[in-house]
């Protein structure tokens, strides 16, 4: 990349999301006027930035008005096809390239990338008929979990194999499209990793930060992650090698699995902001979207420090969003409504960031205290 990009300047966003709408807010403070591509006249980024070019992602016409409109362009949504990300990259710098882009959409080629990095993952292995989904719950052993390779998120396209007889059903939900079956992995925590990198190759990484799904959906996470320091180096060292194994410029999110022997597998990355660095907004005097922008338009990346503990939850569907006026009215809660007009069930609607001075984040009990109305009940389990 040349020089950076002037205030003034238009960041184009493909996709209309939470993370888009964040990005925007985070570009306007930097003097960046944002300019969204979605189908949805009312998302959730068009709301807070410039201007919208409505129309689909793979409409090559659409794609080429969105081009023509802006200077610089980035995703919150990466499932574009390889002739829009091509169209798009031939008009204007489009970061993370569209080689990284391609790479993480298709967990076969992100498996085999991280793997060809000299990085672990579970066990895995690619199947597209019903016998090789036969040899391969040999081989790797059950439980496993069988999943699509592409378009699969908060645990759709993917079905859990428990014993023999699961493997009809699963193979009838999933197939015919590419799959892969991987190892389960009973794992003591999960954790993740945000790295930046910037257009000169630093590379900066927020510390990692562990996370709680329920119903295989984000719905809690705590910053710092709770385990050990050698722990925390493995993951921050497997983040910043990626970051570099991909070249890309911009954000790299890493999402990992600490087994009961202490050993760190990634799952999955996705080159962009993530639902579990939404704590950096407050607890950061760079957050991961600033930290995103910056990485795009060449500005310098400062070092991503940390001035707080936090714990964020997730607003999901219409219960927790029923409670938003409790939450407005608990002190210490920091609201975010991500202004979509539909709460259907497992939609993402918000979120809340609970921080706590550095080196104090409480213990689960307290925790769930300090959420309040969010805390009873709703953390997954008796306690976080
Ligand atoms: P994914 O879509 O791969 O991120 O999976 C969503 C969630 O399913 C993960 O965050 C885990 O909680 C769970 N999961 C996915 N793969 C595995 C695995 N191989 N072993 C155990 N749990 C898994």
């Amino acid at each position: 990349m040349s020089a950076s990009l002037p205030p003034g300047a238009t960041i184009g966003i493909v996709g209309g999301g939470q993370l888009g709408r964040m990005s925007a807010m985070a570009a306007a403070r930097l003097g960046y006027r944002c300019h969204i591509l979605t189908p949805d006249p009312e998302s959730p980024a068009s709301q807070v930035a410039a201007a919208t070019t409505l129309g689909f992602y793979d409409d090559l016409k659409t794609l080429r008005r969105f081009a023509a409109a802006v200077d610089v362009i980035t995703f919150e949504f990466e499932n574009v096809s390889a002739a829009g990300l091509d169209l798009l990259a031939s008009l204007k710098p489009v970061h993370p390239s569209p080689a990284v882009l391609r790479m993480s959409q298709d967990r076969a080629s992100e498996k085999g990338f991280i793997n060809g990095a000299g990085l672990p993952t579970a066990n895995w292995m690619p199947v597209d008929t019903r016998e090789e989904l036969a040899k391969a719950a040999n081989l790797l052993g059950l439980p496993a979990v069988l999943k699509t390779t592409r378009l699969g998120y908060d645990g759709r396209g993917q079905a859990t194999l428990r014993t023999p007889a699961d493997l009809d059903a699963a193979w009838e939900k999933l197939a015919p499209k590419p799959l892969i079956l991987e190892a389960f992995v009973d794992f003591a925590c999960e954790i993740s990793v945000i790295v930046a990198r910037g257009a000169y190759g630093n590379v900066v990484a927020f510390d990692p930060v562990e996370n709680r799904h329920v119903n295989h959906i984000l719905n809690l996470t705590l910053a710092p992650a709770q385990t050990t320091q050698n722990i925390l180096d493995a993951a921050t060292g497997i983040a910043t090698e990626l970051a570099g194994a991909t070249n890309l410029v911009g954000l790299l999110a890493v999402e990992m699995f600490v087994d009961r022997d202490g050993r760190v597998l990634v799952n999955e990355i996705a080159p962009r902001p993530h639902n579990s660095g939404h704590w950096t907004i407050e607890a950061c005097p760079v957050s991961q979207f600033e930290m995103h922008i910056r990485a795009i338009a060449g500005l310098p990346l400062p070092p991503a420090t940390r001035h707080a503990d936090a714990v964020m939850k997730n607003l999901i569907g219409p219960d927790d969003l029923a409670l938003w006026p409790e939450i407005l009215a608990t002190p210490g809660l920091i609201p975010h409504h991500y202004g979509k007009a539909e709460a259907r069930p497992g939609r993402k609607m918000g979120h809340v960031t609970r921080l706590f001075p550095r080196g104090s984040l409480p213990g689960p009990f307290a925790i769930e205290a300090a959420l309040g109305v969010l805390g009873r009940g709703r953390l997954g389990g008796s306690a976080p």
